[in-house]
């Protein structure tokens, strides 16, 4: 972990806190670009369907003209703890961003996997 990821994990818990504050959006995701922007993203819940925030943070990058993303971290509302991408996101950004970094695991003592060596993710 370096200090930038550390400080990707504050982003996306800030964002949670800050954000998801209802069952509409239950989890933030926080991504740095290749150029050291980071670019935050909430999830969609809706009966209709909805998009987990790791597809939106990668809308945004398009949006915004950014072509890559280095590292990524996703957290849950309500203090919840840092969540792995879905199997969906997982292959999406490993589809866009072969290269990305994933912050997972415990919250005290978070791992960065290359975004291909993800274990099976936890459904969110
Ligand atoms: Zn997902």
């Amino acid at each position: 972990m370096r200090d930038t990821d550390r400080a990707l994990v504050q982003a996306a818990s800030a964002v949670a806190k800050l954000r998801c504050r209802s069952a509409a959006h239950t989890l933030a995701t926080a991504a740095r670009t290749a150029d050291g922007r980071v670019i935050s993203a909430v999830n969609v819940v809706h009966v209709a369907g909805g998009a987990c925030p790791e597809t939106i943070a990668v809308g945004t990058a398009a949006t915004q003209g950014v072509g890559e993303l280095e590292t990524i971290v996703t957290v849950g509302d309500r203090g919840r703890s840092i969540v792995t991408p879905c199997a969906a996101c997982r292959q999406l950004l490993t589809d866009r961003y072969p290269a990305l970094r994933v912050i997972v695991g415990n919250p005290e003592d978070p791992k960065v996997l290359p975004v291909t060596d993800l274990t099976p993710p936890t459904p969110h």
